[in-house]
């Protein structure tokens, strides 16, 4: 028997930076993904990484940015980590084959996105930058002698003995359930968009990790903090909704109501580059008035700069020359998460989380565009270093104790309807803008279909619990910051508007 070795559950730019910083420091790992490795949010990045390597930047003016885009929330160190470690993780990125796009002198070309004050955002493909870097990632871990892939294996539970985690119950593709023995397991399991009726979030972005983590004893924090991209394409019943980066609105692109008013600019001076949550809410306002639309008709060299977009659009027979495109805001990122120290430790001995899983509080209450790609590359360096330096490669494998194991019992199939209610009343109650009474009819609405759903129906289970845990933390705050917004509890600059 082999001494158990860290498992790493997710395969998106997170989980995959963790598995390679552990192999390159001689370790093995174990990699599980419930679906293929390239079924990520990473994988689906459009504009890019923000990084503080162009001409007079520096990581004092993106930590400053960071800091200003999280509302007063974030932790000054962890920024401080993010944006001068960030450039280093680049360089690695680059000398381990990743490509990014430079201009006609060779360099690296940057982008701008909203509240960043200089161009900052590198790019690959175009708006194909996911796809880029986790195609890079993917030949690393895949060729790596120390690292085991397991695709098509879904966490069901983390194990703990004696309050400390031992492993990872997993469901296999055909249908087996088993104990996995892990001497660490780091949670790299992304997001919780797939609550929610409208997301730009893939379908594997259920929340597990939040769920398996609670259930474990791990803590949560900051999860009501949730961001809303304000230009998701509205195409109604199409799940998740296709993003339109903000890149776009960064070459130009502006908002405009049905009767072609701008009216990004009656709710920031920055107009279509204000912080994302100031944006959304003003499509939404825009959006019940009867409509927002994105123009981009004036960018000429959309298709070559959006290849991706543009690739999306055709599929849907829209044009960007020719047409203005409908847009809703969407669920979009987790601020919050597995309460995590700057190495990705929980509260649980030897249960660590990275990524958008986590919650190392460098977002505070909102996320500066493009700063979720970084966050994973260092941040998951630190964890693999960390774990790296742990003691235990000796251990001798114990024995796992008797856990009860989840298996596939179809139930989850038949609780469509219950899912559909849950996301409904996410997006109505939960959403962009929050009430008491909001909050309060989604817990008691939470609560019926709790009571409705079978213990055996456990993925529906779990996203109910992690829907409640949303909801509860939302009504305990009672003030607007960030991604939150409380219409009882205005931000103090509109109540003094008010009064
Ligand atoms: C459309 C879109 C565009 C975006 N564009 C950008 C951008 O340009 N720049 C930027 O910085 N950020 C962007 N983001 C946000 C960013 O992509 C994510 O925050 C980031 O990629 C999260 O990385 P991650 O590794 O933490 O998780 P993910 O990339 O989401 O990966 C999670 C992994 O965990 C696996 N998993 C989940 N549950 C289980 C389970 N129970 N068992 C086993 N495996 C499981 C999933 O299958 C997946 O492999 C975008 C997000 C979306 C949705």
């Amino acid at each position: 028997m082999n001494p158990p070795r860290p498992v790493i559950v997710g395969t998106g730019i997170a989980g995959l930076w963790t598995a390679w910083r552990l192999a390159s420091e001689g370790r093995r790992t174990v990699v599980l993904t419930k679906e293929t490795l390239a079924d990520s949010a990473s994988a689906w990045a459009q504009g890019g990484i923000a990084v503080a390597l162009g001409p007079g930047d520096s990581p004092s003016q993106h930590a400053a940015d960071t800091m200003a885009a999280s509302d007063g929330l974030a932790d000054p160190e962890a920024v401080r980590i993010l944006t001068s470690e960030g450039p280093g993780r680049i360089y690695e990125l680059l000398a381990l084959g990743a490509r990014f796009d430079r201009g006609p002198d060779g360099r690296l070309g940057f982008g701008l996105e909203a509240a960043h004050t200089r161009p900052r955002i590198i790019h690959s493909g175009g708006d194909r930058t996911g796809a880029a870097l986790i195609g890079c990632l993917a030949q690393v871990v895949r060729s790596h002698p120390l690292i085991e892939l397991m695709e098509h294996t879904e966490v069901t539970a983390v194990l703990v003995s004696d309050a400390r985690t031992v492993g990872v119950a997993v469901l296999r593709e055909d249908g087996v359930s088993r104990p996995i023995a892990a001497s660490a397991v780091v949670l790299a399991t992304g997001g919780v968009g797939q609550l929610y009726a409208v997301t730009t979030n893939p379908r594997v972005a259920t929340a597990d990790g939040w769920a398996v983590a609670h259930r474990a004893g791990a803590e949560l924090r900051d999860i009501e903090f949730l961001q809303f991209h304000p230009t998701a394409l509205k195409l109604p019943g199409i799940n998740p909704a296709p993003l339109i980066s903000e890149a776009v609105r960064g070459a130009g692109a502006v908002l405009v109501d049905r009767d072609g008013h701008r009216f990004a600019l009656d709710a920031d001076p920055r107009g279509e580059l204000a912080p994302r949550d100031v944006v959304a809410r003003a499509v939404a306002v825009a959006d019940a008035a009867g409509g927002a639309w994105l123009d981009a008709r004036d960018i000429e060299d959309f298709a070559t700069r959006f290849p991706g977009i543009t690739a999306i659009l055709a599929e849907h027979g829209i044009d960007p020359l020719r047409d203005a495109l409908p847009v809703a805001p969407a669920l979009h990122y987790a601020m919050g998460g597995v309460r995590t120290d700057l190495e990705g430790r929980s509260n649980l001995p030897g249960l660590w989380a990275v990524g958008e899983v986590a919650s190392t509080g460098v977002h505070g209450a909102n996320r500066l565009a493009s700063n979720s790609l970084l966050e994973g590359l260092v941040f998951a360096d630190r964890a693999g270093h960390a774990l790296a330096a742990e003691p235990g490669r000796g251990d001798s494998p114990r024995p796992l104790p008797d856990f009860p194991l989840q298996e596939e019992t179809g139930a989850d199939a038949q609780c469509d309807g219950i899912r559909r209610t849950m996301r409904e009343i996410m997006t109505g109650c939960v959403g962009i803008q929050r009430t008491e009474a909001s909050l309060l009819h989604a817990e008691q609405e939470l609560a019926r279909l709790t009571r409705e759903t079978p213990s055996s129906a456990w993925r529906t289970r779990n996203q109910l619990l992690v829907a409640t845990l949303i909801t509860e933390a939302a009504r305990r705050r009672r003030e607007s910051r960030g991604g939150h917004r409380r219409l009882d509890y205005p931000p103090a600059a509109l109540r003094r508007e008010t009064a």
